[in-house]
């Protein structure tokens, strides 16, 4: 049934510039038409991550600055509830009652 999977696993496509390897072809393509030999130019605002591709600083920013990107959160930790000083219920003084 499945014989063409058996043995595939040792044949990588690898980069010729770099030799970074790939499983898939399109994936070996993909790195030499975005990634290989180019500057990098997606640059993090919030440190000094750099990638090449987009959706990598998109995961990066997602993963190192989730508080940073999310809208409305503030950073820290918000009080859900203030620590309101409890009253203490005062017990009401003893009488002397008259018997
Ligand atoms: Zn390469
Ligand atoms: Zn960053």
């Amino acid at each position: 049934m499945f014989a063409l999977t058996a043995g595939a696993e040792h044949q990588r496509h690898v980069c010729p510039q770099c030799g970074r390897t790939y499983k898939w072809r399109s994936s070996l393509k993909s790195h030499l038409q975005n990634e290989c030999g180019k500057e990098p130019k997606c640059i993090c605002p919030y440190c000094t991550y750099r990638c090449k591709v987009r959706s990598n600083l998109l995961k990066h920013l997602r993963n190192y600055h989730k508080s940073a990107i999310s809208p409305g959160a503030p950073t820290g930790t918000a009080p859900t509830a203030p620590p309101s000083p409890s009253p203490l219920i005062t017990p009401p003084p003893y009488h002397n009652y008259p018997r």
